[in-house]
């Protein structure tokens, strides 16, 4: 049976229309942000009640509506944004339809309270179905305008019922506010519940976008924000806003895209996005985006209805493309600030960071004894021929080249050839001194082990340098009398200046550091300066210049009076301290190492005296750049291949200095902080990037 075609009640209709525009309270509170933007407010207040159905009251104090536009100000198409067609080319305010308003005067009573800058008051007026209830009443209030809208879908039955979950509604309205709080800093937002007296979301007007990114989103993010820009011409847009690096990632992306300052959505253009982000963050996390673009109005699909915020413009596919490539050119130049972050990771170094929560963690599950499995990627993989660096540089038939077996017999061997030291200097014994070694420990009793911080189960105490030789060269008499290898009788300080000092070395190690420097693996130099070791999973940066420095001075100190000599054949200078063997200071640095004992050392005070000298020694004898210039000099001069050069202050770098670190330095606790020890990297981390391939 056919049913009867009637035509709808008008008041049905435009309630029904009314419906598609605002199909929930954010979707109104969306509408009148606009208009206070469109006002030139400065400050926008919402109160909601019960999610926004019961009441929304939107406060601002921008122009104001004339008294005599207020009758016809919820009548549909109303506007005074629009007078011709044409104008829709090139609208730069949010409402041209004049249909916000219309919509919710038919589905809420509408109360409206404003005043323009020359109005002797204010006006308030009440609407319902479009029509104003009641001429405008004079009425006290400041410039700007409030709308109420109270009982929202209160004849839709079927709206209501679908919305009856408040605290979704609020959180939808705080999202909407808060998204256009961030795109226009400079302008102060609030939100609360009425009767609340803190507001949820609250901006200032003094605060930048990365302030209010911070103060809605929180540090998490806003520390880790890129900000980008770009444009382009010839496809008219521009484009700016903020992003997050590679250090942060969510299980679900958060996406604020605003177009020609409208919040749109855009599933192509978060797409395109997403593609690039997945080369950078751990599988199925996103990212968080901040964008905004301006594009040609003409280009803009805006003609389209309210609610679908899902945008289209012109020449889409190479606007997104540009972002694109933008994007992943910002990531891309972010890698450097990402391993500035997880610089401070040292092993036990005091860091709030997840990682070394992580590694805590663990560790508490083994003195537990609840679980001694080591998982595969806290296993490290060595390699039986111990490959360093170099092995992959150099060149395959350089006679001087280490490859990976030479370089294991060589750190037995001494120095390659040609490589000694510079031909003015020779070693010499303190020849007045007699071999005492085995007693050493018993003159000295346990120097380092007398820090009550270092425990002798985990880190060896400290030996003395010419204590530790290699068994190949304690046999080898020639040499040892080359070096000071062979050990004197040791001469013991009781100065209270010098012990003073050595307790002061003592009390500022690192106990973890000192383990980690103690087990490296050596991998190979960067520079004469730095260098990089792996410990366990992680891979390491060192200073090498510093950590010689540091290294020399302390030998200085608990060596104190009982050095070798390194005699100097030329000149009024006779002889340096020789304070390892295999290493002579960088000679360059001699001139200016005794002009400085002349004005950098304190000749009054004998801790001072002792102090400052050794500082001074410390800098002369650490490895510098100039270094290798120095060798490379002497090979040259020798007729050799200029590549000995660089073989040999590795050589020294590797078999001698880090040596050296292993047993012999404290690292203070200041090389957690200063960069001179840096983790780059981490096996864990390593596998996570390797996954996403
Ligand atoms: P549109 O924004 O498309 O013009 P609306 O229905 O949103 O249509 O608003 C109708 C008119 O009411 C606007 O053109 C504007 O003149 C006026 N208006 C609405 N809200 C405000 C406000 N907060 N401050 C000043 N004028 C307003
Ligand atoms: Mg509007």
């Amino acid at each position: 049976m056919a049913g009867v075609i009637r035509r709808l009640d008008e008041a049905v209709v435009n309630r029904i229309a009314a419906g598609e525009v605002i199909q929930r309270p954010a979707n109104a509170i969306k509408e009148m942000i606009e208009n206070c933007l469109d006002a030139k407010s400065t400050s926008i207040q919402v109160v909601v009640k019960e999610g926004g159905l019961k009441l929304i009251q939107v406060q601002d104090n921008g122009c104001g509506i004339r008294k005599e536009d207020l009758d016809i100000v919820c009548e549909r198409f109303t506007t005074s944004k629009l007078q011709k067609f044409e104008d829709l080319a090139s609208i730069a305010t949010y409402g041209f339809r004049g249909e916000a308003l219309a919509s919710i005067s038919h589905v809420a009573h509408v109360t409206v309270t404003t005043k323009t800058a020359d109005a002797k008051c204010a006006y308030r007026a009440t609407y319902s179905d479009g029509k104003i209830k009641a001429p405008p009443k004079p009425c006290a209030g400041n410039q700007g305008t409030q709308i109420t809208v109270e009982d929202l879908f209160y004849n839709v039955n079927t709206r209501r019922k679908a919305l009856k979950n408040p605290n979704e509604e609020y959180a939808k309205i705080l999202e909407v506010v808060s998204r256009y709080a961030i795109h226009n800093s400079g302008i102060s937002f609030s939100v609360k519940k009425q009767g609340d007296t803190v507001s949820d979301v609250r901006t200032l007007s003094n605060a930048s976008t990365v302030d209010n990114i911070r103060s809605i989103f929180g540090n998490a993010v806003s520390r880790e924000l890129i900000e980008v820009g770009c444009e382009d011409a010839s496809l008219a847009f521009k484009m700016k806003g903020y992003i997050t690096n590679a250090n942060y990632s969510v299980k679900k992306c958060i996406f604020l895209l605003f177009i020609n300052h409208r919040l749109v959505e855009s599933a192509a253009l978060r797409k395109a996005i997403e593609t690039v982000y997945a080369a950078y963050l751990p599988k199925s996390t996103h990212p968080f985006l901040y964008l905004s673009l301006e594009i040609a109005p003409q280009n803009v699909d805006v003609n389209v209805h309210p609610t679908k915020h899902e945008v289209h413009f012109l020449h889409e596919d190479s606007i997104l493309e540009r972002v694109q490539q933008h994007v992943e050119s910002k990531l891309l130049g972010s890698n450097s600030s990402r391993m500035y972050f997880t610089q401070t990771l040292l092993p036990g170094a005091d860091c709030s960071s997840s990682e070394v929560v992580k590694s805590a963690a663990n560790s508490s599950v083994v003195t537990k004894g609840t679980s001694d499995k080591v998982y595969a990627h806290q296993m490290v993989r060595t390699d039986s021929r111990e490959q360093k660096l170099d092995a992959f540089l150099q060149p395959v038939n350089n006679p001087l080249s280490t490859g990976p077996s030479e370089a294991t017999t060589e750190v037995n061997a001494g120095p390659p050839e040609g490589s000694v030291r510079p031909q003015d200097a020779e070693m010499e014994d303190v020849s007045d001194l007699v071999e005492m070694a085995d007693v050493q420990d018993t003159v000295m009793p346990g120097r380092l082990s007398e820090s009550g911080r270092l425990s002798p189960e985990t880190v060896p105490p400290r030996k003395r340098p010419r204590e530790d030789v290699d068994v190949e060269m304690e046999k080898d008499d020639t040499r040892k009398d080359m070096t000071a290898a062979c050990t004197p009788r040791r001469r013991i300080i009781n100065l209270t200046s010098v012990l003073t000092l050595q307790e002061e070395i003592s009390n500022q190690a690192h106990a973890n550091l000192q383990e980690m420097l103690h087990d490296h693996s050596f991998v190979g130099c960067v520079s004469p300066q730095w260098a990089l070791a792996q410990y366990q999973t992680k891979l390491y940066l060192l200073n090498t210049t510093k950590l010689s420095q540091e290294l020399f001075y302390q030998i200085l100190i608990y060596d104190f009076a009982n050095f070798g000599v390194l005699r100097l054949s030329e000149g009024n200078l006779i002889g340096l301290p020789l304070l390892i063997d295999n290493y002579v200071p960088p000679m360059e640095g001699l001139p200016i190492f005794i002009l400085r004992l002349a004005t950098e050392v304190n000749w009054d005070e004998e801790k001072e005296c002792f102090e400052s000298l050794s500082k001074e020694l410390a800098m002369f004898y650490s490895i510098r750049k100039q270094y290798i210039i120095d060798e490379a000099n002497l090979t040259n001069s020798q007729n050799e291949d200029s590549d000995s050069g660089s073989t040999t202050w590795k050589w020294t770098v590797e078999h001698v200095l880090y040596k050296a670190f292993r047993t012999h330095l404290l690292p203070p606790k200041r090389f957690t902080e200063d960069g001179n020890i840096l983790q780059l990297a981490n096996l864990p981390d390593l596998y996570k990037v390797f996954e996403r391939c």
